[in-house]
């Protein structure tokens, strides 16, 4: 975008996106509930805490950068879904937003059960003793031998993604004289995000059987043939960040669709219809998300409401939130080091960490907010770019963002809601090392998955 074709208007309105807040909030200096995690707030000496810990000293035990989990806000969070729901339907996390062995355990104390999608989530899952019958295996290429791992351990369903798929886990199954029970994930035409969806015949994408042209009816066809597998329903997930759930309504009207095409073909009703993942977070101000008992009166009703049009006893409904979970329960602590201001444009604040440990600005184009988080300030609002520090100019954090004019190097400063997809694809790029995360909790902060060092990264090259 060029600076001179837009000489005239407010002083951001040039930089901003079109719809972005193009004024500074009021006072820098609070934090919007809506997008911190619940147990965070700033102390009387301007310094913000999480579970009574103030981030100086967080800084000073565990270094920065690195990742500050709320354990009280994920643990409401997770059994807020699961109230929401009930009894009569299942929540199953998904573990690729962020999965370790202490998120395993609080999982399964509050009832939920988890998603792996290989063999490397499904040992996690294992090993932190999360009962197999409550996972489900997904997939659009699980190896055999994740297959074989999968169906011997136990797994409660394993999510069949293609043709070929089908026969090799009735072939595992077989082999190991048991009878896997199985969803078919199809692909309903639908493409959900924020406020808006697309519905089509076809959908373009690597994932699931498409309904269209008969493919999933043939899937179904096969697996009801085959003695190694129980088909207990049919699995869809739609997109992800979605706020409006007017696209699951015509989802859930194609796959109970199918579900009649079923009964009349077969003379059987699946009993479990999988809506998948895929709710919204605020990751901004902007952002207004729905609250769990919202969403899960809404997909009941949507479900409810299909079956009785199609003359079908109500399917036992699941759901799969990663984001919705695990996004708004972390941030991400910065320290600030180099500071440019360039002359009517922005001021670039460069961070010790960036793309590494937070992809998706530069993945996605996602928006985030940053604040200052070490002490407070009445300095004037500017224009911030909040950078990492590798060799990539894309490498954005925050790509707009208003941080005081007094902003140091030194000072410490946090991108609330990356407890989603920020350390479950944070990479190496660099040689830089991975961030730890810290769950914090009533006063007291533990490593969950500690920080790498430079002898991890020589251990894995053998030279
Ligand atoms: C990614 C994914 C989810 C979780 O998505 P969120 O946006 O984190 O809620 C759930 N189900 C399936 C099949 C997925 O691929």
């Amino acid at each position: 975008m060029s600076r001179s074709a837009h000489p005239a208007g407010p002083r951001h309105a040039d930089v901003l996106p079109e719809g972005h807040y193009s004024a500074p909030p009021a006072d820098l200096n609070t934090l919007d509930p809506k997008v911190w995690a619940q147990t965070v707030d700033r102390g009387d000496d301007g310094v913000v805490r999480v579970g009574g810990v103030d981030v100086k000293a967080l800084a000073e035990e565990f270094g920065t950068p690195a990742y500050f989990l709320d354990e009280t806000d994920f643990r409401a969070r997770a059994r807020a879904w699961r109230t929401a729901f009930g009894q009569d339907a299942d929540v199953f996390y998904a573990g690729k937003a962020f999965l370790s062995r202490a998120v395993v355990r609080w999982l399964h104390e509050e009832g939920l059960n988890l998603d792996v999608c290989s063999g490397g989530e499904l040992a996690t899952a294992l090993s932190a003793g999360m009962p197999a019958d409550r996972i489900a295996f997904h997939g659009n290429n699980k190896s055999t031998e994740e297959i074989h791992r999968a169906v011997e351990a136990g797994v409660g369903r394993i999510v069949l993604d293609s043709l070929q798929e089908i026969v090799r886990v009735a072939h595992s199954a077989q082999e190991l004289g048991k009878r896997q029970r199985v969803q078919i994930r199809v692909t309903v035409g639908v493409e959900a995000h924020t406020h808006e969806f697309i519905a089509t015949a076809h959908e373009d994408q690597k994932f699931g059987i498409p309904l269209a042209g008969g493919q999933a009816a043939e899937a179904v066809r096969r697996a009801l043939k085959l003695d190694g597998l129980e088909l207990i329903g049919i699995h869809s997930h739609i997109g992800s960040q979605i706020f409006d759930t007017s696209g699951f309504e015509v989802a859930a009207h194609r796959v109970v669709g199918l579900l009649k095409d079923i009964r009349d073909e077969h003379g059987v009703e699946l009993p479990e219809i999988d809506l998948g993942g895929g709710l919204g977070i605020a990751y901004t101000s902007a952002d207004d998300p729905r609250e769990p008992h919202e969403i899960a009166k809404a997909l009941t009703e949507i479900v409810t409401r299909e079956c009785e049009g199609a003359r079908l006893r109500t399917p036992r409904i699941s759901v799969e939130p990663g984001r919705a979970i695990v996004g708004p329960t972390a941030f991400t602590l910065y320290e600030v080091g180099t500071i440019k201001p360039l002359d009517g444009l922005r001021t670039y604040v460069s961070v010790d960490g960036g793309m590494s440990d937070n992809i998706r600005t530069a993945l996605y184009d996602a928006e985030y907010s940053v604040a200052l988080v070490s002490r407070t300030s009445d300095a004037e609002p500017m224009l911030a770019r909040v950078v990492g520090k590798h060799c990539e100019s894309g490498d954005i954090v925050v790509k707009d963002a208003f941080l005081p004019a007094d902003l140091a190097p030194g000072d410490l400063i946090a991108v609330p809601a990356t407890g989603a997809y920020c350390r479950s694809m944070a990479s190496n790029y660099n040689h830089v090392l991975r961030p730890p995360v810290v769950a914090v909790k009533d006063g007291e902060a533990r490593v969950i998955v500690r920080r790498e060092t430079e002898d991890d990264l020589l251990r894995l090259d053998v030279g």
